[in-house]
This record gives C-alpha cells, structure tokens and sequence, in this order.
C-alpha cells in the first residue's frame, strides 16, 4: 500500500484510474498535456507534476493511458526519462493493436524498462467499482503478480491473458471491435428504423432485451468452427443474406447510412458465389478468415 503511483494521462480513462488509485490509498501523482484536465484530480488531493520527468521520477509504478501508441512514444522516447523509467515498473493501459504493444516492449526491453501491457476493457465510471467488467493484461506473469496489488485499485477483475505481450490488445480488439462494437452499431440502427417507423422507444427496449438472452446461441458457433461443420437445418446463407439486404433496402428508402449491412452482404454474397449458400452461418469463418485475397 506504500507504492507511490504515477499516471500519465488524464483524459476520461486516466482521470478514473487515477482516483481509483488515490481512494484505495495509493499516493498518487498525475500529469497530462493539457495541464487543466488535472485540476479535479488536484481538488481530491492527488499530487500533480509538471512535466512527465517529474512525474515518472515520483512513482514506483508509471501507468500510461493516453490516445494512441504513437503518443506514448513521443511522450517517453527521451533519453532522461528513459532512464528514470529503467528502475520503475512500466505499466501500458492505452487500447491498441498487438503490433503496437510488441513494438513498445521492444523498445522497454532495449532500455531496460520492466514492461506490462493492458487493455482495459470497462467505462471510465465502472474503474473503482465492482462492475469494471476486466482488465486485460499480458507480458511477465512475475510482473502481473508483483503490480498486481495496485491493479485490483481499477477493479476485481485483473485478468492475466498471457505471456505474449500483445495477447491482452488481442483479445480486447477481438471481443470490442469484433463482437461489443458490432452490438452497438446494431442497436442505434434498430433504433432509427423503430423511431422512423414510429414504434415506441419502449417497445424497442423490451424487444432488444427479450432477444438479447438468445444471442447466447452464438457461442454455439464454436462447436461448429471446432469440428469445421459447416452443415446446419436452421438457417442457411442464403437466408441470412436476406437481413443486410432488407437492412440496405431500408437505409436507401430512408436516408440511413447502410455501409455496415453493405459490408455484411459482401461477405455472404462471396460465400454463396462459392456454393455454399445452404451452408451454415459459422461457414463465413473461412471467407473473413481468407481476407481481401
Ligand atoms: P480522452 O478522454 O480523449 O483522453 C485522451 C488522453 O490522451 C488525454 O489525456 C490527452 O491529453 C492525451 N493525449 C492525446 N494526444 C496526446 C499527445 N500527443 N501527447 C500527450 N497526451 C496526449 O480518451 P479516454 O477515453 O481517456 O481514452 C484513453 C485511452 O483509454 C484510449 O486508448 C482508449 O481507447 C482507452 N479506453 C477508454 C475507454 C472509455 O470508455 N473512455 C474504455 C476502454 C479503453 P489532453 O488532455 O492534453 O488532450
């Protein structure tokens, strides 16, 4: 509990992390660009430091959460701040490609910096709380276990993904862009079509939640990609290729933007030109799994 702390970053994400960190006991010291941006985080008693130097030279832990990788390195990438980093732990919350963590290790590696990279996987509002849903993190498993006292400040759910540096951005881009991000846009369209159509907003909701318990059967889509069966007596390809095209039919008629539901008729049009349109829905496993070629 005497491990001082430091967090770089204190937009919506860093400014959460940073509280969390200061309310379970942790002395906390922030810096972000815009010096303003810490001015609340002041008010509640966390120390602040006016240049990242600084603000590394405090901690014993450094945690980074701002908007991309390449920000990260502009804002280490200095020889001064590079060695006051190599006695201190080095932990990386900013969401990003696994390439993006790889290379940044790399770089750690080469200065000596000991190095752990996450993905956080909750709103701003759940860090601190019992409904942070997970955040992911891979690299050292000895490192994970050493930080991971000052981890459990964001939420219960630290979860060590695995010693590959960049398998906790995997599984957060794999989870958010592939599968939440999907969800999302899926809704608010379904919420234009119903507000266009005039269907209360409530009848909406209650449909959306009477349906939602029923998308566990994706999961069973995995059995089907284990096996490579693609053979199914529910719906077929060719069926399923019905809803983008009445999902792009809509957007057309009503001014909606329909590149999504274009982008998903591609995908079925390519598998029933190769033959499978009485396949399985799993089957467009291998037509994503092939890409562009
Ligand atoms: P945000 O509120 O827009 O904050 C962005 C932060 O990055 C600010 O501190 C900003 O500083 C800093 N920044 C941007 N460019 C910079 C640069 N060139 N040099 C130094 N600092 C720079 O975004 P956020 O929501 O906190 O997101 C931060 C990270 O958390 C992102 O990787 C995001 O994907 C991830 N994340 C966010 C959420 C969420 O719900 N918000 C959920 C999961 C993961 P200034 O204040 O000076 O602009």
């Amino acid at each position: 509990m005497n491990q001082k702390v430091t967090v770089v970053g204190t937009g919506r994400m860093g400014s959460a992390l940073a509280t969390a960190l200061f309310k379970k006991g942790f002395a906390t010291t922030v810096w972000n660009r815009t010096a303003s941006k810490t001015e609340p985080l002041a008010r509640l008693g966390l120390r602040t430091a006016e240049s990242v130097l600084g603000a590394v030279s405090e901690a014993d832990v450094v945690i980074v959460n701002v908007n991309d990788y390449n920000s990260i390195f502009q804002l280490l990438r200095h020889p001064e701040i590079e060695s006051a980093l190599r006695s201190r732990i080095l932990v990386q919350l900013t969401s990003g490609t696994p390439d993006e963590a790889r290379e940044m290790e790399s770089w750690a590696r080469q200065c000596g910096i000991s190095y752990l990279d996450g993905a956080i996987w909750s709103s701003p509002q759940a860090i601190g709380t019992p409904e942070c849903t997970a955040i992911l993190y891979s690299g050292s498993q000895e490192l994970f276990d050493r930080v991971k006292p000052i981890l459990m400040a964001f939420g219960e759910n630290a979860r060590f993904v695995g010693n590959q540096i960049g398998q906790a951005s995997a599984l957060d881009i794999a989870v958010l862009a592939g599968f939440a991000i999907s969800a999302m846009f899926g809704f608010l369209q379904g919420y234009i079509i119903c507000e266009a159509e005039n269907i209360p907003v409530e009848t909406y909701m209650q449909f959306v939640k009477r349906v939602a318990p029923g998308l566990k059967g994706v999961l069973q889509t995995y059995a089907k990609l284990q096996e490579k069966d693609y053979a199914g007596d529910q719906a077929s390809l060719a069926a399923w290729s019905a809803a983008p095209k009445c999902l792009i039919d809509w957007g057309r008629e009503h001014g909606m933007d329909h590149s999504i539901a274009d982008a998903q008729l591609s995908l079925f049009e390519k598998a029933i030109k190769a033959g499978k349109g009485q396949a399985d829905f799993a089957y467009l496993y291998e037509i994503l799994r092939r890409g562009a070629g």
